[in-house]
């Protein structure tokens, strides 16, 4: 799409990347305490700027380096010297090498631009999940709609009525056919195990990539969504020594990595 020298393409994902950590950190903070996502506790005027979640200290622009200012203030505010939780830097972190990977395959093209937008709601969702066991609507349901855009995109782009009727239905059975099949798993392995098992965020989400995916990614997906749930359940119920581990994090990275598996060129079902 966008015809940039390699370096300066380079650096201005590299920057779109860390903002949008920026605002992915944000909203870890914000949506499960409730706070608007613009605003700074009621006061009108600090709008959109951030403060110290323990002094209350506005934070200047030089406070608001994503990363780089986690770095050199070693982890701790400049004004009252409380602790940041790592949480903040390691999503900023992780939404930079989301984004340089989606151009590493996607180059700069409307489809990236699409999956860029949508990875600061995957990372929140990600640590939120850690951090409460749950997937906040909101951010599940925006996801969501970007991923409705981006179908909508497709659709438009499709080179003939076929190919636009072969996007549709994949992306519809998708959609349906992840959320039934989810649903269903949850009821059953509830009904063995006799208590509740996958939280209904988690069938929400599975909706929400199944539009994102289309239905031919279906048996790659739930084989990377079991092993990354299996991975990250050890790792979890480890450190946090607990027996209930979140599933949000696995199946969110699990749609990551098809992302760029699609993007790669891998597709199932002899669709493309
Ligand atoms: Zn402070």
């Amino acid at each position: 799409m966008l015809d940039l020298p390699p370096f300066i393409a380079f650096s201005a994902v590299i920057f779109v990347g860390l903002v949008f950590g920026s605002f992915a950190t944000a909203l870890i903070y914000r949506v499960p305490r409730n706070i608007s996502w613009w605003s700074v506790s009621s006061r009108k005027q600090d709008a959109v700027r951030s403060a110290c979640t323990h002094c209350g200290k506005n934070l200047k622009p030089i406070d608001l380096i994503p990363l780089f200012s986690w770095l050199f203030n070693v982890g701790k505010c400049r004004y009252c010297h409380a602790p940041i939780s790592l949480t903040y830097p390691l999503a900023e972190f992780m939404n930079c090498m989301a984004v340089l990977g989606v151009y590493a395959v996607y180059g700069l093209s409307y489809e990236a631009l699409f999956i860029m937008a949508v990875i600061p709601l995957l990372v929140a969702l990600f640590f939120i999940d850690i951090e409460t066991m749950r997937l906040p609507d909101q951010l599940v349901l925006i996801s969501g709609i970007i991923g409705l855009f981006y179908v909508a995109f497709l659709l438009y782009s499709a080179p003939s009525i076929h190919e636009m009727k072969m996007v549709l239905s994949m992306k519809a059975a998708g959609f349906f056919v992840y959320g039934a099949l989810i649903w269903g798993l949850g009821k059953i392995t509830s009904f063995v195990l006799k208590k509740p098992s996958l939280g209904f965020g988690d069938v929400k989400f599975y909706l929400v990539a199944g539009l994102w995916l289309g239905i031919d990614f279906i048996p790659v997906y739930m084989i990377l969504c079991g092993i990354c749930g299996i991975v990250f359940g050890l790792f979890y119920t480890r450190i946090y020594k607990t027996k209930f581990f979140p599933f949000g994090p696995a199946i969110i990275l699990s749609l990551y990595i098809c992302f760029i598996l699609q993007g790669a060129g891998f597709h199932f079902l002899g669709y493309n």
